[in-house]
Order: C-alpha cells, then structure tokens, then sequence
C-alpha cells in the first residue's frame, strides 16, 4: 500500500461514466484520500435520505486499514512485521490476516507468481519508495536481496506469521486497495445501501443502478502511456473489476522498458507483450491480487489459469503492432461490452 501519489496515482487504470442527465435518483458522490491515492464512492439515496457521518465512518476504517497494512508508516503493525529481525510467529490482527492469507491463497494459485515477500526486489529496481536507482542493478546484487525473498520464506498459521528469513519484507501494496474497496463496501450494506460505486485508486466495486435506472459502467484504459482513451465499456452487474498493467508504471533505459511488476521468478521485471490485465470478481481483494498475478505470468499461462480456474478475465497484449484481446467464457457470461 503505498503512500506516494506519483505510484499508484499513474496506475489510475479504470474510470466510471456517470449519468450524465435525467438521474431520477439523487446520487451522493464522497470523495478524499488513503493509501497514497484517492477514493470515489457514489451511492443512491433511498427513502431515508442522505446518511449523516457516513464519509467519517469511511474515513476512519481506511485510516484503520493503513494503520495495520501500510509499508509506508514504519508504525504499522506491517512495518513492525517487517522490521523486527526474529524468526517466531507474530499474531496479527483479524483484518491482516485475511488480506495476507488472500494474498497466500493467490500466490498458491499462480505458482509463486503473486508474491508479497517481493518487495525488496521492487525497491531495488526503484519502484519502491527509494524512487528510481541510478543504475540497473547487477546479477549478483538481484541473487543477494532473492536470498530473503520468497513465499516459501513465510508461513501463515493459527500461531500467526511467520517469516523463516530474519530480512524478510512484506508488502500487501497490490491487495491492499481491494481490500479497502470491499470494506467500503461493507459499511454501505450495514447502511442499507445496495446501489453504490466504490473506487479506491482504480480498483472498483459497484452494485445495483446508478439512480436512473441504468447499470454503473466501468471504462477500461487503453493501454498506452501517450494518452488517455477507452478501450472498453463494461457492464459488470454486482461485482468488483480490477486491472493491472504496466503502460503507466515504468522507466525506460537505453530503449529498454523496465515495468513496476516483478516476476519473481527471474528476479527482474516482467518483459512480455501482454500489457492489461482486467479481473471480474465478487470480491475486489481477488480481483485486485488475479490481475496482479495475471499478467506477471505472461499471456499464455494467465490464458490456461483463468481458464483451469473459470476467472472473469480481459487480456489485452502487443501483437503485429496491435492490440489483441483475449475474453474467457467466464467474463462472457459475466460481462456485457457496450462498445
Ligand atoms: P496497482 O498499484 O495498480 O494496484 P498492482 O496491484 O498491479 O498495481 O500492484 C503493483 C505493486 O505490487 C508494485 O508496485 C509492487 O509494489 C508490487 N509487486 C510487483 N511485483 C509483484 C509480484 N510479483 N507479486 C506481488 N506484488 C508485486
Ligand atoms: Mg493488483
């Protein structure tokens, strides 16, 4: 979760298309700042009206979610996690433990792909908070930080987590927004909200009608640096969309792109033509993590997982100098293009 606006802000993948006229329904949009970007959350009035402190309740369970997960507040109960150097179990929070053992569960699921001890390795290709590093870093000094890198490095049992590496960093940054959203989305259900939009830096969750009657509708990104266009138009019905790519998030040196995603495989960033990947998913913890892991692992394998697995997915990839996608029978079924 990081707390500098230039990582996650240029990472801005989805944007939603509001009614523009003939709202029957009075909408309240909400809108401020976590985890080093901003959320949007657009509900519909119903018959109580509009309901009063609902943006302090919202403001306080985020300020929570970072004050436990956030790698940028050396307070956090993460970062203490991380910077103690012993080897024994640590009980974490309730809340911890469900975003880490997510995390675990797709990490599992994508052979190691989706790895949150990989932090070490981000920072040293320079897309942490040390910013970007002067020179690309050498083989030997990638093999020195893998040697504490590693999700056989780390257990998650009921004495708690563990790391068996005294170095071992955790970083939840590509889960963490999820898990926001779907706690957002949490406290308009108590309020008896059922027809909302939540966004926490991209990640998106919508349910129900946007107060005309109408679907919400989530515009994907064209994935291209040089401008902002939509690709796609997506009607998603109550679920949550994620997309992960790496055409905002990046450096080039001597022609070379260097992305902000890891394959921790090689140690080194992801170097493959399939630049977007977007999930569909009830849960936007899932959905935020899948994509993540999706496109680390390359057009191929995420093709044969999504479908092994019947994950609502769109890829999109380079190919003969143009886009290609890819839909799986899941996200057609689940999905309804506009456009
Ligand atoms: P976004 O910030 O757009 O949500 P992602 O969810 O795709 O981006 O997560 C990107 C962040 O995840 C990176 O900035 C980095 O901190 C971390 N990361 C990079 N590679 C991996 C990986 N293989 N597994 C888990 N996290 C990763
Ligand atoms: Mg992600």
């Amino acid at each position: 979760m990081t707390q500098t606006r230039t990582v996650l802000f240029a990472l801005f993948t989805l944007c939603w298309l509001t009614a523009c006229s003939g709202d029957k329904e009075p909408v309240v949009h909400l809108h401020g700042e976590t985890m080093g970007t901003t959320y949007n959350v657009k509900y519909v009035v119903g018959k109580e009206g509009k309901i009063n402190g609902l943006q302090q309740e919202i403001d306080a369970d985020l300020v929570h979610i970072n004050k436990l997960m956030s790698t940028y507040d050396p307070e956090s109960e993460l970062s203490r996690f991380n910077q103690n150097r012993f080897t024994d179990p640590v009980k974490l929070s309730p809340e911890t433990t469900k975003v880490v053992k997510e995390a675990l569960r797709l990490g599992k699921l994508s052979d190691g792909v989706l790895d949150i001890t990989v932090g070490p390795l981000v920072n040293l290709w320079g897309f942490g908070p040390n910013k970007r590093p002067e020179v690309i870093p050498t083989d030997s000094e990638i093999a020195d930080v893998r040697d504490y890198v590693g999700l056989d490095k780390l257990s998650l049992t009921d004495q708690g987590l563990q790391k068996t590496h005294p170095m071992l960093y955790v970083d939840l940054s590509t889960i963490a927004k999820g898990y926001g959203v779907d706690q957002v989305a949490g406290i308009l259900e108590k309020h008896d909200i059922h027809d909302y939009l939540v966004e926490i830096g991209g990640e998106m969750r919508v349910k129900g009608q946007r107060g005309d009657g109408t679907p919400w509708l989530i515009a994907i990104e064209k994935p291209v640096s040089s401008e902002r266009a939509v690709q796609k138009i997506l009607s998603v019905g109550t679920n949550a969309v994620a997309t992960s790519g790496d055409y905002r998030n990046y450096y080039e040196e001597d022609g070379v792109r260097y992305s902000h995603l890891i394959d921790p495989r090689t140690g080194k960033p992801i170097q493959h033509k399939l630049v977007a990947v977007t999930v569909v998913d009830p849960s936007s913890m899932t959905a935020d993590g899948m994509a993540t892991a999706l496109i680390v692992m390359g057009w191929d394998a995420a093709i044969k997982l999504a479908e092994k697995e019947d994950l609502a997915v769109l890829l999109i990839r380079h190919h003969d100098g143009e886009f290609e996608e890819y839909t799986s029978p899941a996200f057609d079924e689940t999905v309804d293009i506009r456009n």
